[in-house]
This record gives C-alpha cells, structure tokens and sequence, in this order.
C-alpha cells in the first residue's frame, strides 16, 4: 500500500493534539492517522512537548495536611488490578477499506450503507456526531466532477477509495485535502470513482502557537 502524500498539516495537528479540533475534524485526523504512520510519529511528538510543557508549569501550593495523606496512601496495600485480556481478533493483516475510528462510526461495508442521491453520480451517508456537528461519507461515480466552490469554513475531505483531482493536486487512498474560503475548487472523481470522507469546520483557531497545547487544559 503506497503511503498518503497528502497530509493535514502541522496547525491541524497541533489542534488534535491539543484536542481542540472537535469530534469532526479529529474523527479526520484519527481516521488519517490509521493510514500515515509519518503523522502518527508527528503527533506521538507534539504529545510529548505537550507532556514536558506541562511539566514547566508552577505547581500549585498543597493543600494543608495534603502530604501526610499521600504518605498514608503510600503504605496502602496496590488496588488490585485486572490481568490485561488479550484482544478477541486479530488485527487484520490487510488494512480495512474503512479504518478505525471512523468504522466505529460507520461499519465497515460501504454496500450496506444507507447512500442518498445529492447530485448525479454523488452519493453520501450523513455521520451525526456529538454536539450538532456532522460529517458525511460522499461516493463519487467515475469522472464525476462537483460544482465549482469555496467554503465558508475549513473542508477536510479524506479519501477512502479510489481518488479525485482539483487544483490543489491528485488525492488518493489516505490522502486529506484541506480547503479554505480562498480556495475555489472542482473536484472531479478519478475514472474508478472515489469514496472519502468530508467535514466543514466553522471556526478554527489555527494558530499554530505552542500555547495552544494548554487550552484545553487551561479551561477545566
Ligand atoms: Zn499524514
């Protein structure tokens, strides 16, 4: 399986290590991550600057007689803990069509999809997600080509199966295109077809800065 060329890109990243990117934009994000082990390495680090970042930060003082109920935790016998139960089922050795997480959302037979028509030769199964926010599987026939758009927000569409082109390139299997309100854009489906799928973000703070690893943090 040749690997994605196309990536989400540091800013995204960031946010879904941060875990500022939502459930739609990071239900994109995780479901490339199953398909590109380069970003997988990228966001295992950003996780360990995260980490060490929150280590730099100023304790705050204890609470009064905090350090003897720690000390009398210590000589309470260890919480017994379950024995690790192997997984049922194996990894298959051929990855899915549909990858975790996004299988969980979904299933993993695009045949047994309940599809409906949006277009001539587009197709798509609306994913309702946690707090109002949406995603969708769009199916494109072969050659099939969308209207010309921008978007208002930011669009990630991963493909699945097959492909398309537009102005920004060629995408395969693994591959995420990232469009914003400055790009104006006419997918048109590879002659196998293409199976990916597609978010709209309204707001992104995609700043990039380090500090944004603490505002999830800093907002409990
Ligand atoms: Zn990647």
């Amino acid at each position: 399986m040749s690997l994605p060329l196309h990536h989400p890109g540091d800013a995204l990243l960031m946010d879904y290590a941060g875990g500022c990117l939502g459930e739609a934009g990071g239900l994109v994000v995780a479901t490339h991550l199953a398909l590109c082990p380069g970003c997988r390495c990228a966001v295992a680090e950003l996780d360990a600057v995260g980490g060490a970042l929150l280590e730099e930060l100023e304790p705050d003082a204890l609470a009064p007689g905090a350090l003897d109920r720690l000390f009398a935790r210590l000589d309470e016998p260890p919480p017994y803990e379950e024995p690790p139960t192997p997984p049922r089922i194996a990894p298959p050795a051929v990855p899915s069509l549909i990858p975790e997480p996004l299988r969980r959302y979904v299933g993993g037979n695009p045949a047994a999809m309940r599809w409906r028509m949006m277009a001539p030769g587009f197709q798509c199964v609306d994913i309702p997600l946690s707090r109002g926010e949406r995603a969708r599987l769009i199916r494109m026939k072969g050659g099939a080509a969308a209207p010309r758009h921008s978007h208002e927000g930011l669009e990630l569409a991963l493909v699945l199966d097959g492909g398309f082109s537009d102005a920004l390139g060629q995408f395969a299997r693994g591959d995420v295109a990232v469009g914003d309100g400055s790009i104006d854009h006419k997918p048109v489906a590879d002659p196998e077809g293409c199976l990916c799928l597609s978010v709209t973000l309204g707001r992104l703070r995609l700043t990039g800065a380090v500090g944004r690893f603490l505002n999830p943090f800093m907002r409990l």
